[in-house]
Formats: structure tokens, C-alpha cells, sequence
């Protein structure tokens, strides 16, 4: 479990400033959800994060150290994307181990956290398989499962679901639940599915031109929104 201090947070390409000051403290072990209009800097926000882009300005803390020096393989968090590019050429259990390979961890210790993983997301009958041999659900059980073979403390979703079919989606939203109450690592989870935020999250923020506009739980959100615009992404009640 990690808490994670986000600070002040800025991020420009070129002359478009996409974070504007972000201020977020996301805490041990919380589901936190992370909504807001295409184009407003989810991504961005989650790639700081994880160490794929640099911030301009502001710190990033987890347990209250700065991370933002940090290089991403240092940074104990995993990322789950929309467009899992699973390696064609590795069976499941070599896609899944394949970063704990790079760590140099011991055969036996990726055997034992991909086996431990894999059991978790009932995926063990496919270890042996290659990603072409797979369906689509399972292939994002797969991506899912090479993000926690990692064991990390942090582990950052970025839209994960939004390739599946609703059926698929509502299974793998209760699953990732229930992965995050067996885990118990700090999770943000940015989608644009209401159902998705008002089920998963144990706080919901919802971004807005580079700045959050609101946080709180999903029943704050929904009952007291601060505005139309907040009414609007969580679906206003009657
Ligand atoms: P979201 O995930 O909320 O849809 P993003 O964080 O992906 O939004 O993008 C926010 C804005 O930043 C968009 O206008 C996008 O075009 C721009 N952007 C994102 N990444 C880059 C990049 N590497 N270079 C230039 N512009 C980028
Ligand atoms: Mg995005």
C-alpha cells in the first residue's frame, strides 16, 4: 500500500498548458476513480505518474518521498492501458513474467508471482498459450495479469475496459474489485464509463481543463455535484 501526494502538478506540450495545478492525496490502498472529458489530461496525468512524461512544475510523493526524479522502473507502480499490446511472440506466462525477467528476479521468483496471479484472474489454463490463440476478454485478463505479476504497491488503469463488450466489462469491473480488496494496493483508475466510476471508486475526481473540479465519494458526487458540468459526467439525479 502506498499513499500517493500529487502537488501542484504542471504539464505543458508546446504553448497548451493540459495540467494546470493539479492537487490530488489518493490514500493507502484507496480505489480512486479519475473521470473528465477526452482531451483533458487524464492520460497526461496518469503517464506523470508512472514516469512516461516529465512535469514541468509541482512534486510527486508516495509515503511522502519525491518520485518525480525517479525513472519509471523505479517508481514500484504498474499501468494498465486501453491498447494492451500483448508480445505475439511470448506465451501467456512469458508476457506476464516478462518484467520481473528484466528485473533480473529469479526463475523461481517470476514462477511464483505469475502462478499466484494467474490463479487470482483464472487464467492458469492459458499460460501456455500465445496471444493469438486467445479471445479478446482474455487477452485484457492477460495485460491485466502482466501489470500484478508485478506485485507493485501502485497500479495505475487507464481506461482498461473500453475495448470490451458491456458483458465483459461488467465482469472484469467486479473482478479488478476484487483484486484491489485482495491486493490491497493503491489503485486510480481513469475511465469515462459512469457505471464504472460510481461502482468502483471509493472517491471519485473529476477533471477539467487541466484542473480537478471535484473530489468525493461517489454518492457526493452524485447527489451534491458542484455544478452542471459534474452533473453531466456522473448523471444528475432526478
Ligand atoms: P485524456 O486522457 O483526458 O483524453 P490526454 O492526457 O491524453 O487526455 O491529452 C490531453 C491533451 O494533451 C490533448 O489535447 C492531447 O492532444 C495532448 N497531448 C497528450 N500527449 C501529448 C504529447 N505527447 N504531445 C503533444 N500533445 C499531447
Ligand atoms: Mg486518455
Amino acid at each position: 500500500m502506498a499513499k500517493i501526494q500529487i502537488e501542484n502538478c504542471t504539464k505543458s506540450f508546446g504553448e497548451l498548458q493540459i495540467l494546470k495545478g493539479i492537487n490530488l492525496e489518493i490514500a493507502s490502498g484507496e480505489f480512486l476513480v479519475l473521470v473528465g472529458p477526452s482531451g483533458c489530461g487524464k492520460s497526461t496525468l496518469l503517464r506523470t505518474l508512472a514516469g512516461l512524461e516529465t512535469l514541468d512544475g509541482g512534486d510527486l510523493k508516495v509515503e511522502g518521498k519525491s518520485i518525480a526524479h525517479l525513472e519509471p522502473q523505479d517508481r514500484d507502480m504498474a499501468m494498465v492501458f486501453q491498447n494492451y499490446a500483448l508480445y505475439p511472440h511470448m506465451n501467456v506466462a512469458e508476457n506476464m513474467g516478462f518484467a520481473l525477467k528484466l528485473q533480473k528476479k529469479s526463475k523461481s521468483e517470476i514462477d511464483k508471482s505469475v502462478n499466484e496471479i494467474a490463479d487470482l484472474l483464472q487464467i492458469s489454463h492459458l499460460l501456455d498459450r500465445k496471444p493469438k490463440e486467445l479471445s479478446g476478454g482474455q487477452r485484457q485478463r492477460v495485460a491485466l495479469g502482466r501489470a500484478l505479476a508485478r506485485q507493485t504497491k501502485i497500479i495505475l488503469f487507464d481506461e482498461p475496459l473500453s475495448n470490451l463488450d458491456a458483458h465483459l466489462r461488467g465482469q472484469m469491473r467486479v473482478e479488478i474489485k476484487r483484486l484491489h480488496q485482495r491486493l490491497k494496493s493503491t489503485m486510480i483508475y481513469v475511465t469515462h464509463d459512469q457505471m464504472e466510476a460510481t461502482t468502483m471508486g471509493d472517491r471519485i475526481a473529476v477533471l477539467k481543463e487541466g484542473r480537478i473540479e471535484q473530489i468525493g465519494t461517489p454518492s457526493e458526487i452524485y447527489h451534491q455535484p458542484k455544478n452542471l458540468f459534474i452533473a453531466s459526467f456522473i448523471g444528475s439525479p432526478e
